[in-house]
């Protein structure tokens, strides 16, 4: 009976993942997939939907109204490749009774050693300096040249001191870090502990950090939250980094800042779009680094990611609890 009932269920897969987790989604019986690594176009994915008991989503699409209208009544569960869910309508999604699973602290590690590479490569300025080799800029030893900024002696301020913000500071602590604060909604007394960090109001961290990472959700409170104003806080020596999402940041008040000199550099995994067009104003400034959202991507992590994404949906199918579910 069992192996009857695997059977009825329907899987849509918007896009080519790791074989790992597509084995392990293939024991739930019938799964369509997008298997292409570029985006599946909106008609593609509303067709692919229809009618499907459980989605396999990434962080790129949107799942909105209009997809959850298209998928219709059978749609009991949605997995997502990430542990990030702001792609995601969770009002709809909560009207409807659909379970969500998502990957966190998998990819913790993976994001927060790639946001420590991002800081190192943007305050010590290495994409600047490999291109100077490259193109002759290399002329002799000065000591006036691609200078930049250290840990050793700094105050850091972590914006979301959840598990990569924690993750990060872990990292950051033996390069000589002498202050750690961060912001939030609430203090987080146990995580805080160790690292001796003190929670403060945003327009302190900002105003007293070397640098500044910013490891937050995207919820409306963040939405923005890096604007004009908070930069103009910041010290002119100070670097920004931003992994969580594009949109926590204003980026053209990132990038007045950046010409203006309110601040020495920024380093970002996450924009707004993304990609981010090549014409994009920001990727004319020497002193911003952008990559281009690769926090997670080890091929540890991804398999890890593809197989835990297939086991919430497997599971949440089966109406069992989920490795990893959201909580609505
Ligand atoms: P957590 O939920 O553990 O941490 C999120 C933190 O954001 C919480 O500590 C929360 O603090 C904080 N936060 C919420 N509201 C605010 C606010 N108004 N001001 C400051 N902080 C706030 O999630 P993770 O650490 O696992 O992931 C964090 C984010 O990183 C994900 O949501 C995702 O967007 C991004 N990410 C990016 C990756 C990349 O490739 N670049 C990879 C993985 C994740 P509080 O409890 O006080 O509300």
């Amino acid at each position: 009976r069992a192996a009857a009932v695997q059977r009825l269920m329907k899987v849509f897969v918007t896009r080519r993942i790791p074989p790992e987790g597509l084995a392990a989604l293939s024991r739930a019986g019938d799964v369509q997939q997008w298997d292409s690594d570029e985006p599946i176009p909106q008609s593609e994915l509303l067709a692919g939907v229809a009618g499907k008991d459980g989605l396999l989503c990434l962080l790129s699409d949107r799942i909105d109204k209009e997809v959850l209208d298209a998928a219709g009544p059978s749609l009991k569960v949605i997995s997502t490749l990430s542990v990030g869910y702001d792609h995601l309508a969770i009002e709809e999604i909560k009207k409807r009774g659909i379970r969500v699973g998502y990957t966190p602290d998998i990819l913790t590690d993976a994001t927060a050693e790639l946001t420590v590479a991002l800081l190192l490569a943007t305050s010590r300025r290495l994409p600047e300096s490999v291109e100077e080799v490259k193109n002759g800029g290399w002329t002799t030893w000065k000591p006036l040249w691609m200078c930049g900024y250290g840990l050793s002696n700094s105050t850091v301020g972590i914006i979301g001191l959840g598990r990569i913000g924690q993750a990060v500071a872990h990292r950051l602590k033996p390069f000589g870090v002498k202050k750690f604060l961060y912001a939030g909604r609430h203090p987080k007394p146990e995580a805080a502990m160790e690292l001796k960090a003190e929670f403060v109001p945003l327009a302190k961290l900002a105003e007293e950090s070397d640098f500044v990472i910013v490891t937050c959700s995207l919820i409306p409170d963040t939405q923005g939250m890096c604007n004009r104003d908070f930069f103009c806080k910041m010290k002119k020596t100070s670097v920004f980094i931003n992994t969580s999402r594009g949109t926590v940041v204003n980026q053209k008040d990132l990038y007045e800042a950046l010409v203006n000199g309110h601040i020495a550099a920024a380093g970002l995994d996450v924009t707004t779009p993304e990609p981010l067009p090549a014409d994009n104003p920001l990727l004319s400034l020497k002193n911003c680094v952008i990559l281009p959202h690769i926090g997670s991507a080890t091929y540890a992590t991804r398999n890890a990611m593809s197989v835990l994404a297939a086991n919430n949906l497997l599971a949440g199918l089966k109406g069992e609890s989920m490795p990893s579910e959201l909580k609505l």
